[in-house]
């Protein structure tokens, strides 16, 4: 797209803020624990083809990814540093692991047995061994464990770097589960213990580094909270802003009371009011669930000033109340804040009833994405 088309709206990504985060979630570490990068879902949403290389420039080593295409992407975006898949080897795909120099996460003894008896086996290769002690989705649960400790020919030969877990609960710190997991974890670590002598532990996603260096072992796992997401919901967000959405008023148009606005006629204006219409819908990842609602009601901001959403988020629209904001102000082509700056995205994502993860990875396609790095703004190669 040329540089001088209509763009509806910017998406600004702020590169320098992402690894800024990366640093203080690292800074906040106890003594010889390292921080990794969670950058599955396409960095939740922010490509990471610009987000890896620039958490690798700041020093970053260790890189989780979801799913073995992504490692493969990954891989070949970043020729070096270590990359971890959650989702794990089958017999089919182990061999890839090992083509692409990715580190599995093994999840059950189907995938233990599977990256033993793969081919051309590379003696020595990395895998993290994963427990579960309370999601019940991957990781050896508890019988397994025990399995594994009772027939310890199942781990022969594998270079175990890491045993790992996953918490439920995190971003709630007086949450039971926590010290539960916490205890599952160690007892499990304990029953291992002769079997992964070498190996190191890893229990924190970005909440958890806040729970309390009793949960940080060797290597934390953070992925919201680099992306600016509070991660500790109870209080001030620590981290720095990374996702600034705006919009442009692309009509404003006066509505008599009693006139319906959008889809559904779900809004009857009850005073003479303007409407502004902002170019970005639901295909953008403006969540239809945004549509206006009692309670919660999304909003943007126009100078500062509040502008509710009301009537229905349409595909590629919203409506936008600006009868209370100076018609000077509300015109088109005026910016509209729609996520950053006055409305955080984590209290967008609550207005939407949701949480700010699924809002970064809903982003759109549609807006003019910008990077900045090093203090200068560039646009996102198409
Ligand atoms: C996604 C994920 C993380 C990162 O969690 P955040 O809450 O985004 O910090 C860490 N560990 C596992 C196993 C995950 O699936």
């Amino acid at each position: 797209m040329p540089a001088t088309a209509f763009a509806g709206a910017h998406l600004t990504i702020n590169l320098d803020a992402i690894t800024a985060n990366w640093r203080a979630l690292g800074a906040r570490l106890k003594g010889g624990a390292l921080a990794a990068a969670v950058i599955k879902a396409n960095a939740y949403g922010l490509g990471m083809a610009a987000v890896a290389p620039a958490l690798h420039k700041a020093g970053c080593r260790e890189f989780f990814v979801a799913s073995l295409d992504e490692a493969i992407a990954l891989r070949a975006i970043l020729p070096e540093g270590r990359i971890y898949v959650f989702f794990g080897p089958s017999a089919q795909d182990a061999a890839e692991y090992s083509r692409h120099r990715l580190i599995p996460v093994l999840n059950d003894l189907g995938q233990i047995d599977a990256w033993r008896a793969r081919s051309n086996a590379g003696e020595g290769e990395k895998a993290v061994l994963h427990v579960d002690t309370g999601m019940s989705r991957l990781g050896l649960p508890p019988d397994e464990v025990a399995r594994l400790v009772a027939e310890p020919a199942r781990l022969a030969g594998l270079n175990i770097a890491y045993v790992m877990s996953h918490l439920a609960c995190a971003e709630q710190p007086g949450h039971a589960m926590n010290a539960a997991q916490l205890a599952e974890f160690k007892v499990a670590l304990e029953s291992l213990g002769a079997h992964t002598a070498n190996s190191k532990a890893s229990l924190a996603n970005s909440s958890a580094i806040f729970l309390g260096p009793e949960y940080h072992f060797d290597l934390a796992r953070p992925g919201a909270a680099l992306y600016g997401l509070n991660p500790t919901p109870d209080q001030p967000n620590p981290m720095s802003e990374v996702v600034r959405l705006q919009g442009k008023i692309l009509q404003v148009r006066r509505v008599d009371s009693s006139r319906s606005v959008g889809y559904g006629a779900a809004h009857v204006a009850e005073r003479p009011s303007r409407i502004a219409t902002v170019p970005v819908g639901y295909a953008d990842g403006y969540l239809r669930s945004a549509s206006n609602q009692a309670a919660n009601q999304a909003c943007g901001y126009i100078r500062g000033a509040r502008a509710p959403v009301v009537g229905r988020v349409s595909m590629d629209m919203i409506t936008l109340d600006v009868t209370d904001i100076p018609q000077a102000h509300a015109h088109p082509g005026a910016a509209v804040d729609l996520i950053g700056g006055p409305y955080p995205v984590d209290r967008f994502a609550a207005d939407a009833g949701t949480i700010g993860y699924e809002i970064l990875t809903m982003l759109g396609q549609r807006y003019r994405r910008l990077y900045v790095e090093d203090g200068k703004q560039r646009i996102a190669a198409e």
